[in-house]
Order: C-alpha cells, then sequence, then structure tokens
C-alpha cells in the first residue's frame, strides 16, 4: 500500500496538531500554557487563600502547590510526547520501508541497492573481484499491457520468490524495474562458475510459470559488469551491465553478455555519430553528389544517381552505408529522406529551367522511408509545391525494404508511381534476389549489384546467370543499369551482352553538382541526336 503525498501531509498535522508555520504554531503552544499557568496561579492563589489562614501554612501551600504544577504539566507533556512520537515513529519506519523495499518482492529497490552495494564496495580491498548481474526480463511491458499489472505482479513475484534461493548469504539482490540486479562475490570463482550461475538464473525464469490459472513463459537477458575492472561505483557498473543488455537486446534476446571495453568504446561512437548526424541534419550540412549512368555505346551520360554525402566532424567522410544503417534504428532517417527528395526535386526544377530535362536523377530511398505513409505525403507535397513532372526522376529501392513489409511497400510504390516518378530496383543479386517475383514489382528498372560486375569474365557459372538476367528483364521490358563497372573489359563484356546502361568508376566516380552539369553540357553540345539517349 503507498501513502499519497496528501495523506502523510494530513496525517504530519494531525499528529504534531500542527496547521500552519512551526514557528507560529509552537508560539501558540506556548501561549496556551503560559495561559493556563497564569489562570491557575492566579485561581489557586485565591482558592488558598480563602482556605488557609495561617502565612506559613500557606507558604508551604505555595510550594507544593508550585510542585504540583510542574509534575502535572510535566507529566502531561510526557504523555502527549510519548504519544505523538509514537505515531510520528511507525509513520517514519513505514516511510523508510516504502523507499527502501519493493513492496512485492520484498527485495531491496534501486535507491536502496545503489546505497548497500557502494557501502559494500567501500569495505572491499583492491584484491576482492565482484560481479555486478542486471537481469531484464524480456518484453515484461507486454505481460502487463496484455494480461493486466496484477498477473506482471504476481509473476515477478513468483520469479523473485525462486531467484531469491539461488544467491549466497552475504551476496546482494535487490528489484529494478524489469528485473533484478545481483552483486555477487567472485572470490574462488572463475568464469565458468559465473555463467553456470548465470545459466541456473536464467533456467529458472524460462521455466513455464503458472499464473491466475495461465501458463506463461518469458525469457530475460542478463548483463554483467566486473569490479573493479569495469567500474568502482554502483553507478559505473550498473552503466556497464546496461549497456551490455543492450547490445544484447539490439543482437535478439534471451542471452547473456559480458561487458567489454570495445563494445563500449562503439556505443560511445555510435552515440556521438548520432548526434553529429542530428546537427549535420538541422543545419544543412549534408549535400548530394552525382554518379553519371552512361549510354555505354555512344559514351554519353544520360542520367545521374544523387548520392548523399556527410563530413562529420570527429569521423571525417562516413560513408552513407554506414551512417543511413545507423541513422535507419532511430527517426533521422524520416529527416534525410525528406532532404534527398527535396534536393533532387528542387535541381529537376533547375534543370529543366536550363535545358536539361532529358536528363534522369536518381534517388535513394531508404527501406524505413518506402513504408512511411508521412513521407509520401511529403513527397506529393513537393511535387505540388515546386510544379516539377517526375517522370525523370528515378527512385531506387532496394529488395530488402521490399522484403521487410511487403504489402505496404507495394502500395506505396503504386502511390509513387502515380505520382509519375519511376522505380527502380537497386543493387538486384546482392540480397534475396528472386528473378519470380520481378514481373509483379511495379518497377521499370533492374540496376545489377556490383558485385556481379566484379567478376565478369571470370567465372562462367556467375556469366551464364547474368546473361539469363539480360535477357529476362529484356523479356519483362525493364531498362538494365550495370553498376559497378571499373575496367574496359567488363564494359566490353557488358556491351556485347547488349546491355545499354551502366554506372561505375570506368566512367566516371560521384562528382560535384558543377561538374555534372558540364558534363551535361558536353554531351548537349554533342550533335548526335539528344533525345535518343533518353533512359525512360
Ligand atoms: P548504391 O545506391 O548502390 O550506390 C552506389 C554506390 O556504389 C555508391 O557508393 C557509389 O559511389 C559506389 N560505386 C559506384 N561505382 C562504383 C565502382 O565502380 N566501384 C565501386 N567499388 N563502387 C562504386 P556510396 O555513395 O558510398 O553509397 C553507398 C550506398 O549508400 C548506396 O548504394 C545507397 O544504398 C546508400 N546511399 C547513398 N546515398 C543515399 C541517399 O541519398 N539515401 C539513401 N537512403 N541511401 C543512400
Ligand atoms: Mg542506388
Ligand atoms: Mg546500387
Amino acid at each position: 500500500m503507498r501513502f499519497s503525498d496528501d495523506f502523510l501531509r494530513k496525517l504530519n498535522r494531525w499528529i504534531l496538531g500542527l496547521r500552519g508555520k512551526p514557528f507560529f504554531e509552537a508560539l501558540q503552544f506556548l501561549i496556551i500554557y503560559l495561559m493556563i499557568g497564569i489562570i491557575w496561579i492566579i485561581w489557586s492563589d485565591q482558592w488558598l487563600a480563602a482556605i488557609v489562614d495561617d502565612y506559613s501554612l500557606f507558604i508551604q501551600m505555595q510550594t507544593y502547590k508550585g510542585w504540583f504544577y510542574v509534575i502535572v504539566s510535566g507529566l502531561l507533556f510526557f504523555v502527549i510526547l510519548r504519544s505523538r512520537l509514537k505515531v510520528l515513529n511507525e509513520l517514519s519506519d513505514k516511510l523508510i520501508t516504502q523507499a527502501t523495499v519493493d513492496e512485492l518482492t520484498k527485495l531491496p529497490n534501486k535507491s536502496k541497492l545503489t546505497h548497500l552495494i557502494d557501502q559494500r564496495i567501500k569495505e572491499l580491498k583492491a584484491s576482492n573481484q565482484y560481479a555486478l548481474i542486471s537481469l531484464d526480463l524480456d518484453d515484461f511491458s507486454n505481460i502487463n499491457d496484455l494480461l493486466g499489472y496484477h498477473i506482471g505482479d504476481q509473476l515477478i513475484t513468483s520469479i523473485a520468490d525462486q531467484i531469491k534461493g539461488l544467491v549466497h548469504r552475504h551476496d546482494i539482490l535487490g528489484r529494478d524495474s524489469d528485473g533484478f540486479v545481483f552483486f555477487v562475490d567472485l572470490e574462488g570463482k572463475d568464469d565458468d562458475q559465473l555463467i553456470s550461475f548465470l545459466e541456473e538464473v536464467r533456467n529458472v525464469v524460462n521455466q513455464p510459470w503458472n499464473v491466475a490459472d495461465q501458463t506463461l513463459f518469458i525469457t530475460c537477458t542478463i548483463g554483467i559488469s566486473k569490479f573493479p575492472k569495469d567500474g568502482r561505483t554502483f553507478a559505473e557498473l550498473y552503466k556497464s551491465t546496461n549497456a551490455a543488455i543492450h547490445q544484447l537486446k539490439d543482437k535478439g534476446k534471451n542471452d547473456y553478455h559480458f561487458f567489454t571495453e570495445q563494445f563500449h568504446l562503439e556505443r560511445v561512437e555510435r552515440v556521438t555519430m548520432m548526434n553529429e548526424l542530428r546537427n549535420a541534419i538541422d543545419h544543412q550540412q549534408m549535400y548530394m553528389v552525382f554518379q553519371p549512368i552512361y549510354q555505354m555505346i555512344t559514351h554519353r551520360a544520360v542520367g545521374f544517381e544523387s548520392l548523399i554525402r556527410w563530413e562529420s566532424p570527429s569521423f571525417g567522410d562516413v560513408s552513407p552505408a554506414v551512417f543511413i544503417a545507423y541513422s535507419e534504428n532511430t527517426g533521422l532517417i524520416h529527416l534525410i529522406d525528406e532532404f534527398v527528395f527535396e534536393s533532387v526535386i528542387r535541381l529537376r526544377k533547375h534543370l529543366c529551367q536550363n535545358g536539361f530535362g532529358h536528363i534522369t536523377m536518381s534517388l535513394n530511398l531508404s527501406a524505413k522511408g518506402l513504408v512511411n505513409p508521412i513521407l509520401m505525403k511529403k513527397i506529393e507535397a513537393l511535387v505540388e509545391k515546386y510544379e516539377i513532372d517526375p517522370h525523370y526522376i528515378q527512385i531506387e529501392i532496394t529488395e530488402t525494404a521490399l522484403i521487410s513489409n511487403f504489402d505496404t511497400a507495394i502500395e506505396n510504390l503504386l502511390f509513387l508511381k502515380k505520382l509519375g516518378f519511376s522505380i527502380a530496383l537497386d543493387d538486384f543479386g546482392s540480397g534475396y534476389s528472386s528473378l519470380t517475383y520481378l514481373q509483379s514489382l511495379p518497377i521499370d528498372t533492374l540496376k545489377i549489384d556490383r558485385s556481379f560486375t566484379k567478376n565478369i569474365g571470370q567465372n562462367t557459372k556467375q556469366d551464364v546467370i547474368l546473361e539469363s538476367i539480360i535477357r529476362l528483364a529484356d523479356e519483362l521490358n525493364l531498362k538494365l543499369v550495370i553498376e559497378g563497372i571499373e575496367t574496359q573489359s567488363q564494359r566490353d563484356f557488358l556491351v556485347e551482352h547488349n546491355c545499354l546502361f551502366g554506372q561505375g568508376y570506368y566512367f566516371s566516380h560521384p562528382i560535384g553538382l558543377d561538374e555534372a552539369y558540364q558534363l551535361m553540357g558536353k554531351d548537349l553540345t554533342d550533335t548526335q541526336s539528344k533525345h535518343s539517349n533518353d533512359m525512360i
């Protein structure tokens, strides 16, 4: 049972009889005491004078009267103070228990744990070894949310009761939100023994639990840090175990993990990168570069793939493959997608105004962006705002993006196509690549991953696969772009096999906007038919 603040305040007032500021209340108490004293003196003097005639007896009675008053008022004070202190003590005991013990499991709560463990650490010598073990019940909040808090409470109480039996008397066990924390003496224990203890704990948690006529299954994720190696206070050790738990949760829970400095650095790095990334987005420090896509026979740039670039203050140039993957785990990817779309749509407007309307601009859409309805609305609004025809903007998506949420992805692709964009399937051949579903996708272009190009002419089996993809794309009426062409021989092989379009360092690295304009200008002045090279 928890006392509300209001209730405690009222109780406090009642016990102490206080209703205002302590100084005035005490003053009030004093005045009452003095007034009773004065009344007593006056009244008792009059009463004594009326019944005692003898002066010496009168003086003696005065002394007794004084003693009587002191003893009676002292006793009265004693009784009042004793009864009030008794209630106050009970109340403060209750408050201390409430503040330090978890009501369900009767184990020390987090603040008591901090105190107990820090106290124990103070008593330890440098040679002592302890392990702080944080056990987090996986998805415990689901049990509370779906089955109700009373079931969650019963489950955690049952688990606590069994876990208590596993710890030694001098080890510390406490409750921490959705789990438990142990501080275990490693004296005479090697890692194998510690691991078998962890297995024992996990076996307890992983067993089926009968709660309110239901059988429940739950798993746990355990992080371990060691004193003094990974921290010298509870706070430091706790931070390390939590870091270890987080790494496991990323990988899939239900396991245990020892804290490692390497992992810690990776996390610090990740957090730093995220902060810088956020800052870069807010301050528009990202920019786009453009890699030409060539019509191979005529050696003319017919389109450009827009690729995002970011120079981090701490890490230098970071590959988009890295920071896009990082930002996909946070909300940042939505801002990046928006930035990319707005940049390319604005550029499309500019190209049209400068006579380069026939040039196709590609952009990459993230997996998360592809299934984000808000982004779809924003894209629609951008098309209206810049008054462009999106026909010459090609959106590149990957197979992985499709697979994670197929139905919504297809729905959104159809929406984008309806707006006028063309769609390319990027990095084909690098992932789940299925030839059979190609015909059912609303795509216009297939981009073959550069891992294919790397082995061209060296691996006959792969050449055969490539040839069949080329044929299939032709039959399905899909444009084909081969990525990662780095050599003349790769280019020649592809031209021989009727591939029209290619992209790669052999033709050009990604370039800045000015250089891209120069390249377009050069191609435009070329007297060869400038419209026959359209990709779409
Ligand atoms: P991608 O979409 O497949 O882009 C092609 C990547 O291959 C680019 O790397 C490009 O520089 C590189 N490349 C081009 N030709 C060659 C070559 O001949 N040899 C080799 N070894 N590499 C070549 P980049 O710019 O580092 O981008 C890597 C990936 O990051 C992209 O792969 C794409 O998945 C993602 N990405 C890049 N920009 C964006 C963006 O604006 N938004 C999103 N969501 N993802 C992006
Ligand atoms: Mg791409
Ligand atoms: Mg690609």
